[in-house]
């Protein structure tokens, strides 16, 4: 499982589909959603109600 770049906490799933839907498709290091929130200027809970709506419309990067 990978770490986090910026904090080295683990990563989940859906915290990496975050990043690469958010910031880099083909990334190969990841943020966890917390230091992504930060990057992007916005609160934790913005990132959570993203990675739901992709998860409804079937997106294949969260689970
Ligand atoms: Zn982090």
């Amino acid at each position: 499982m990978s770490a986090c770049f910026q904090c080295g906490k683990e990563l989940t799933y859906n915290e990496i589909g975050a990043y690469k839907k958010f910031v880099n498709r083909g990334a190969a290091e990841f943020l966890c959603k917390r230091c992504l929130a930060g990057r992007l200027d916005v609160p934790v809970e913005l990132i959570d109600q993203k990675i739901e709506h992709f998860k409804q419309q079937g997106c294949t990067l969260f689970i």
